[in-house]
């Protein structure tokens, strides 16, 4: 079977509108022909029942239809004329034919009986006699003293009333499939023209592929529909070229980030086969072989929480936490690096705020702002961390003296292996921290913002909601 949604858009637009055209046009034919057919009747009516009434009047006063003498010249007296291709028959109450017109001399207008009847009981009868060809009659009383005398009958042939509306259906007969034909082969190629540009996006489409993002749809100046979509359709290919960019950059910045301890692997254990050497020396290489390993595999599970995070698979242990408990404790944890660097480290006023976290990723989105702080303000600078409640927010900020981050470079700090310092300095960590951050802040329903002066320092700002909003 054929379904509908199978067909394509122009044949199915093609149908619909052929479809209500054709109701359209039988529902109008058929309205005019009716029309046309009660008017001209009703015109047929009134014609044949003037002169029945004229006589009808005019015989009233004679009793006796003989009276007349001759027939024919009597009607002319009366109607003023020979009344043409008229029948028209007197009848006497006891259903005997009076007079007639010479047409019907040798055959008389079928009556029925229920007709006379009728007329006699002083109705105006009107009949179609299914003759060849037919005819209309009317049958009208005519009354002496409110008395049914004699009946008076006028017949009219319906052969050209009938050889008119004949015409008329053959005309709509043949005109309506016509004028549908026509329409429908104009829809036809309206419907083709106007959807061409369709052919053309799936065309274009088709060309697209990863190694070709460069393709763009060109269907001319178009601002309908199509010119839309295509302009959406080339819209979605730059957006689609600048993420496979962006993981093309992602594979090679990983590649390298992981290459580099490896050659270290590799060029420390070259060096150590070289010769024999003693347990002390190959200790210390084990030694530095293990911070290599530890390296790439906090890469890597930085890489796959993130990889996690993006498919929407890492679930949130949510627990009502104390915030003030949490930021105290980061303090206490990283005081000892400060005082490392000679750096005055200070908790600041801290909100004593509540609310629904995961505390460990939390507690590692503070050490990573509350590290770089230290990692990046000199020695003799100041770290500050502080909290506050405000507008339903609970804002932390981690504030430091330190290398600040450059105008430029801001924007990309959130972003993964992006590290202002582009020396790859193993201190400066691996840029995957601040990405991590940023998704633990949003998956609370909050964000990270930052604001820097280089060289004046930078402040870190987390924003997290106090109703619980994480996900
Ligand atoms: P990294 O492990 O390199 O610190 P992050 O993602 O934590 O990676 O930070 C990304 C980059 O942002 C850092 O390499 C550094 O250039 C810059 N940055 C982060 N915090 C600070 C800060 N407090 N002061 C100056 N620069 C910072």
């Amino acid at each position: 079977m054929i379904r509908l949604t199978n067909l394509p858009i122009r044949w199915r637009l093609t149908l619909l509108y052929g479809g209500m055209l054709f109701l359209i046009l039988v529902v109008f034919s058929s309205g005019v022909y009716i029309y046309f057919r009660n008017s001209l009747q009703k015109s047929i009516d009134t014609k044949i029942k003037s002169i029945g009434e004229v006589l009808s009047s005019s015989m009233s006063d004679k009793n006796d239809p003989s009276l007349f003498g001759n027939f024919e010249r009597y009607l002319e007296n009366v109607l003023g004329r020979k009344p043409k291709g008229k029948f028209i028959q007197i009848i006497d109450s006891s259903g005997r034919i009076g007079a007639k017109t010479s047409d019907i001399e040798a055959q008389t207008l079928p009556t029925s009986f229920e007709t006379l009847e009728r007329a006699l009981s002083g109705e105006v009868v009107y009949e179609t006699i299914e003759t060849k060809p037919r005819h209309r009659l009317v049958t009208i009383p005519i009354l002496d003293n409110k008395r049914v005398t004699s009946i008076v009958q006028v017949g009219t042939s319906l052969e050209d009333f009938d050889e008119t509306m004949k015409r008329l259906l053959i005309i709509m007969v043949i005109g309506v499939p016509f004028s549908l034909g026509v329409i429908l082969w104009i829809g036809y190629f309206m419907a083709k023209k106007s959807l061409r540009p369709v052919d053309q996006i799936r065309r274009a489409a088709v060309k697209i592929s990863v190694s070709n993002l460069d393709e763009r749809i060109d269907i001319g100046p178009r601002k309908d529909e199509l010119g839309k979509l295509a302009q959406t359709f080339n819209e979605m290919i730059g957006g689609l070229k600048g993420a496979f960019q962006r993981i093309n950059q992602f594979s090679v910045d990983v590649s390298h980030e992981l290459k580099t301890p490896l050659t270290i692997l590799k060029g420390e254990t070259e060096v150590a086969l070289r010769k024999e050497r003693g347990a002390e020396e190959y200790r210390r290489i084990l030694h530095s072989h293990l911070e290599e390993i530890d390296w790439m595999t906090r890469i890597i599970d930085d890489l796959l929480l993130l990889s996690k995070a993006d498919a929407g698979e890492v679930v949130l242990n949510l627990d009502e936490i104390d915030l003030r408990d949490l930021i105290v404790d980061v303090y206490m944890n990283t005081r000892l690096l400060a005082e490392q660097k000679q750096i005055d480290f200070s908790l600041g006023d801290v909100s004593d705020t509540k609310l629904r976290g995961d505390e460990l990723k939390l507690r590692r989105m503070l050490l990573n702002v509350v590290e770089n702080g230290i990692k990046y303000t000199q020695q003799g600078g100041s770290v500050e961390i502080s909290s506050a409640v405000d507008d339903g927010y609970v804002r932390v900020r981690v504030k430091d003296t330190g290398i600040g981050i450059a105008e430029e470079d801001i924007k990309y700090i959130f972003d993964r292996f992006y590290r202002a310092d582009r020396s790859r300095k193993r201190e400066s960590g691996s840029g995957l921290g601040l990405s991590i951050s940023k998704w633990i802040a949003e998956a609370h329903k909050g964000g990270i913002e930052v604001t820097s002066n280089t060289p004046s320092g930078s402040l870190f700002s987390i924003k997290l909601p106090l109703s619980g909003g994480a996900a």
